[in-house]
């Protein structure tokens, strides 16, 4: 956790907290239509600028799906994902193969780490299947 770093605000835990009970990633789109269905409401501009500053944090993670669709999701789910370059199709992989990889004094830089991004693309079986056809 970062020192110099106040600790997250209420609206900043509020979406954490949405993101670490969803069993998926969220969009900030996702995230503003379920604190809708809660007491606290959020404008979208709002929630977008606390993902961001939780991303600086090092608490949230963030990818873009081909589309540019941006998806969330805690740093303390170390999950990844395998994303079909032609359909879309995104799977989680099994085992983050980074999990054990640790970096060591010189080639951090410096920097005190606080989470990583890992993601793979490829075509999924169906586009391959298609794209074999003549
Ligand atoms: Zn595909
Ligand atoms: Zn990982």
């Amino acid at each position: 956790m970062p020192l110099q770093v106040a600790a997250p605000s209420e609206r900043q835990q509020q979406l954490l907290e949405q993101l670490r009970q969803a069993d998926r990633e969220l969009s900030g789109q996702d995230l503003h239509a379920l604190l809708r269905q809660g007491p606290q409401t959020m404008g979208l501009a709002t929630v977008y600028r606390h993902l961001r500053q939780l991303q600086q944090r090092g608490l949230v993670r963030c990818r873009h799906l081909p589309s540019g669709e941006a998806l969330f999701a805690p740093t303390d789910r170390d999950e990844h994902h395998l994303t079909c370059v032609d359909c879309g199709l995104s799977v989680v992989l099994e085992h983050c193969p980074m999990h054990d990889v640790h970096l060591h004094g010189p080639q951090t830089g410096g920097f005190r780490l606080l989470f990583h991004t890992l993601e793979f693309f490829g075509l999924c079986e169906a586009c391959q299947q298609r794209q074999a056809q003549p």
